[in-house]
């Protein structure tokens, strides 16, 4: 009998959710995830049928049946080749990602530096929406150096990627000012996302100060409401992602948000001049977990602008 692939617990992001309580696992570089909870959070109802050791998933007129055990399961009748077999472990069956996908057009990938499984449902409100993210800094500019160094311009790009990620697997558009260590001058960034028309602009920063005990999350818009709606989604998620001080939604007449002809918001994570935020912004696990916040308030501002439930 073949060897079986071990199974190595890593971290799930659901939805643009970090989960805390649940995670998803790799066999031999294929990611499985838990059934109940993944189908669920796609819109599933999820029935367990003890004697077949059978899993049941409903959604719409999609029927998905797996079975415990078997490499093969089946969408409306269809039988389909699972790259590993569905098993349990930790009470839970834990079945490919890549059939949810399949069966329910959810977008799922793995991303190695963090290592997450990211899995999201197509978000309506964020279809075919244009979303300019602007790492802050670059190249010759580093932006704030960190208490042992690091550039904040790196920090910001990173977090920028895995946001643009994160829109990308929810059917967004998103586009970056800038996708690699180069420098941007501030007008070529607002003229990118006023050329591209994009519906919103948000950019990603670090802050810095003389004491090293200031720290927090603060988030910027200039004079219109919108960016000020913008702003607010922006910080809430954030501050309950991250947990640093909230220092609140202001007000400034930064380049980028004011000559930015859409609803602009500036983030400013956390200090680099803090040794403990210097720390937290340190590792991919946490760029992801940021970025995931910010996913979510660009998601929360389109849906408060429209979405009626019915597109669901
Ligand atoms: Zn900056």
């Amino acid at each position: 009998m073949a060897q079986e692939a071990r199974l190595i617990p890593v971290n799930l992001v659901l939805n643009g959710l970090w989960q805390q309580e649940s995670r998803a696992w790799l066999a031999a570089g294929v990611p499985l995830v838990p059934v109940r909870r993944v189908a669920e959070a796609l819109g599933a109802i999820v029935e367990w049928q003890t004697p077949q050791k059978a899993v049941l998933l409903r959604s719409g007129a999609t029927r998905v049946v797996l079975v415990v055990g078997r490499s093969t399961a089946t969408i409306n009748e269809r039988e389909v080749r699972l790259p590993r077999r569905t098993r349990v472990v930790e009470n839970q069956v834990l079945v490919a990602a890549s059939l949810l996908a399949e069966a329910f057009g959810a977008g799922v990938e793995w991303e190695e530096r963090a290592r997450v499984v990211r899995v999201s449902r197509r978000e309506p409100a964020l279809l075919q929406k244009v979303v300019a993210i602007d790492p802050g800094h670059g190249g010759k500019d580093s932006g704030a150096l960190g208490a042992t160094g690091l550039p904040e311009k790196e920090v910001n790009l990173e977090i920028a990627r895995r946001v643009g990620a994160l829109l990308r697997l929810a059917g967004g558009s998103p586009a970056l000012t800038r996708e690699s260590d180069r420098f941007l001058s501030l007008p070529a960034r607002v003229e990118q996302a006023n050329r591209l028309q994009a519906e919103i602009f948000v950019s990603i920063h670090h802050n810095w100060a003389y004491q090293p005990e200031v720290g927090g999350t603060e988030t910027y818009y200039y004079l219109t409401v919108s960016g000020h709606t913008l702003a607010s989604q922006l910080q809430r998620q954030l501050v309950a992602e991250i947990g640093l001080a909230n220092r609140g939604v202001k007000e400034a007449a930064f380049y980028v948000l004011r000559y930015t002809r859409m609803p602009a918001s500036l983030c400013e994570v956390a200090f680099l001049s803090n040794p403990e935020e210097e720390r937290l912004v340190q590792t991919p696990e946490a760029r992801e977990r940021i970025a995931t916040a910010i996913y979510r308030g660009i998601r929360a501002y389109f849906e408060e602008k429209e979405v009626p439930k019915e597109v669901y």
